[in-house]
């Protein structure tokens, strides 16, 4: 049986015995919570999240594009790959760069 984790979000349909799973383990999540794109899958748990944002440049009354990477723990029942668009919730340190767990794959 999965945990409520606290944001509005559904369990995914299948069970995992990850530790650090925020539904089938034991990993609080608090904090932030991130929509991004996965650009890399290729650590065994682990992927990179990015987010794009727009800065305003006062001097040229203009935007700039700029992005920022986030290490997420990727637990087995959710399995998200490279091109998803994920939501990522911040929870304890799990290693030195890494802070967010997905918590959703989002349809497209
Ligand atoms: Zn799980």
């Amino acid at each position: 049986m999965a945990r409520n984790i606290g944001l509005d979000i559904s369990a995914p349909a299948t069970e995992c015995t990850d530790l650090n799973c925020p539904f089938h383990g034991i990993l609080p999540v608090r904090g932030q919570v991130i929509t991004g794109k996965v650009v890399s899958d290729r650590m065994s748990t682990t992927v990179v999240v990015e987010r794009d944002y727009l800065h305003f440049v006062r001097k040229f009354n203009r935007y700039e594009k700029r992005h920022s990477r986030f290490h997420a723990h990727n637990p087995p029942c959710i399995n998200a790959r490279e091109g998803d668009t994920v939501t990522i919730a911040e929870c304890r340190p799990l290693s030195k760069t890494k802070s967010f767990v997905v918590v959703e794959v989002k349809k497209s």
